[in-house]
């Protein structure tokens, strides 16, 4: 059987060793644009901070593994430009030769992520405007601020752009957010998202809300981002406004895809159309709470749906159960965290909710050392169903979003969660963890 897979990196990889796992005679190839394959995106932003020593550190395994170990016929530097769905061919385009190539396959996957958003602005390809994707990118950042650097404005207060700035501060630039909504992070609420911006204030990071930019000056390098509101000297920019799924070569086929043009699967990863597959931030990532395709696009995601994608086109029936939208991020001392929806999306989806807020102590009070988090749980009004959790703070923030995330896949009801039995000592806890106080509210109004 002949397997092509389109992408080298999380979804890609992980599905062309379930394929090696399962296929034993499989003929396998796969075809990367770019010339590292099976590396972590999520630890660029170590890399800029120096807190992981290099960008070769985040690679997983490299290209002559896959050839030498497993066998893959792992090529780089070449960029897919057409589907052939009823020769069941791709063709694709050697980069640094144009040289066109056809490929046959008996199944194809398409695992080609999403790239940076970059907006038309005029200036934008002046040196010193950067995006952070890939190795290049940050080594391309890195080769920057080798120079004289001491302004950093950061466009898009995302999680990208939250753990950017993160890092540049704590390389002591001087860092400007600019976000074009009214809040930064906006898979939170807005009142939640107020603990962000007082956390970039306190870090000395200027944030700029409600402000766009329309453009960028300076002659060979840039110098000014030039915005709505104000012009802002700088000496490097950062553009982290979103990312847009890499499937406009599929545009001429029938293949179904969202208005944002990420690919429609099944949860076997199928697509519309039968022997091609999908999985990571190129397709849609089914939502338990929402009961619908979304689009989140996560590494954890993308390695499981790339496994399922893998074992179904080598003959396996698995399913992808679905996401619940739980995402972490580090922004100085916070742990910024939610699952499910937000109350934001439940107004969005008409779903009747009733939303809890608390504060409280990671630990036993009387214990030294307590930190506080900022927790704002929604439930279902009439069945009580959990829907959603947004938790910002500190220590233990990371373990009570997992105990919450866990609890919604298994569909628990908000009373369901004082039953419990969690991990108790002082150093890590009171005898009713914060999920289980919050949850009290709900008993106090039925009685
Ligand atoms: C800075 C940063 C931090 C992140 N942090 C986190 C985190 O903390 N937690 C988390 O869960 N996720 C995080 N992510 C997201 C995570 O990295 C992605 O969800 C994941 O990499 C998606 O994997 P993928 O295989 O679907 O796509 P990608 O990793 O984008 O890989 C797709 C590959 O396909 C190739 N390709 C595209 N088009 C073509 C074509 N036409 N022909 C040939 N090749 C093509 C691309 O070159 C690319 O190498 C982060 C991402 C970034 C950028």
């Amino acid at each position: 059987m002949k397997y092509v897979i389109i992408g080298g990196v999380a979804a890609g990889m992980s599905a062309a060793m379930e394929i090696v796992r399962t296929d034993q005679a499989a003929d396998i190839t796969v075809l990367e644009r770019g010339d590292v394959y099976s590396y972590g995106q999520c630890g660029l932003p170590y890399v800029i901070n120096g807190l992981v020593p290099s960008a070769a550190d985040v690679i997983a395994r490299s290209v002559s593994t896959f050839r030498d170990e497993y066998g893959i016929q792992a090529e780089v530097h070449i960029d897919v430009i057409a589907i052939d769905i009823d020769k069941q061919q791709v063709t694709a385009k050697r980069v640094l030769s144009d040289e066109l190539v056809i490929f046959d396959y008996d199944r194809l996957l398409v695992a080609t992520g999403a790239d940076p958003i970059i907006p038309d602005w005029s200036g934008v390809h002046l040196e010193g405007i950067h995006v952070l994707k890939t190795i290049p990118d940050t080594t391309g950042i890195m080769a920057d601020l080798a120079e004289t650097i001491r302004h950093v404005t950061i466009i898009g207060g995302g999680y990208i752009g939250l753990e950017a700035a993160d890092s540049f501060r704590s390389k002591g630039l001087s860092v400007t957010i600019v976000q074009r909504g009214k809040q930064l992070a906006k898979i939170f609420d807005a009142e939640m998202a107020e603990w962000i911006t007082a956390e970039a204030n306190k870090n000395g990071i200027e944030v700029r809300l409600d402000e766009e930019v329309v453009r960028f000056t300076g002659t060979q390098r840039v110098k000014e981002v030039v915005t709505n509101k104000d012009t802002i000297a700088t000496d490097l920019v950062l553009i982290s406004a979103g990312i847009k799924p890499n499937t406009d070569f599929l545009k001429d086929t029938s293949i179904q895809r969202t208005k944002a043009g990420a690919i429609i699967v099944d949860a076997s990863m199928q697509t519309s159309s039968q022997y091609i597959y999908a999985a990571g931030d190129c397709a849609t990532h089914y939502h338990l709470i929402k009961q619908t395709n979304d689009y989140v696009p996560l590494g954890t995601t993308a390695n499981k749906q790339g496994r399922i994608a893998g074992a179904n086109m080598a003959g396996n029936r698995l399913t992808f159960k679905g996401i619940t939208g739980t995402s972490i991020i580090k922004f100085f001392d916070l742990t910024l965290s939610r699952t499910g929806i937000s109350e934001k999306e439940a107004k969005q989806l008409n779903i009747p909710y009733q939303a809890e807020t608390k504060t409280a102590n990671n630990q036993a009070g009387y214990y030294p050392g307590g930190e506080e988090m900022h927790i704002k749980l929604l439930y279902h009004r009439y069945t009580n169903h959990l829907l959603g959790v947004q938790i910002i703070g500190k220590k233990g923030v990371d373990k009570r979003i997992d105990v919450f995330a866990t609890a919604l896949y298994n569909q628990m009801t908000i009373d369901q969660l004082q039953d419990l039995d969690l991990a108790y000592a002082p150093p890590y806890n009171s005898v009713w963890d914060p999920l289980q106080k919050i949850s009290r509210r709900w008993n106090r109004d039925k009685t």
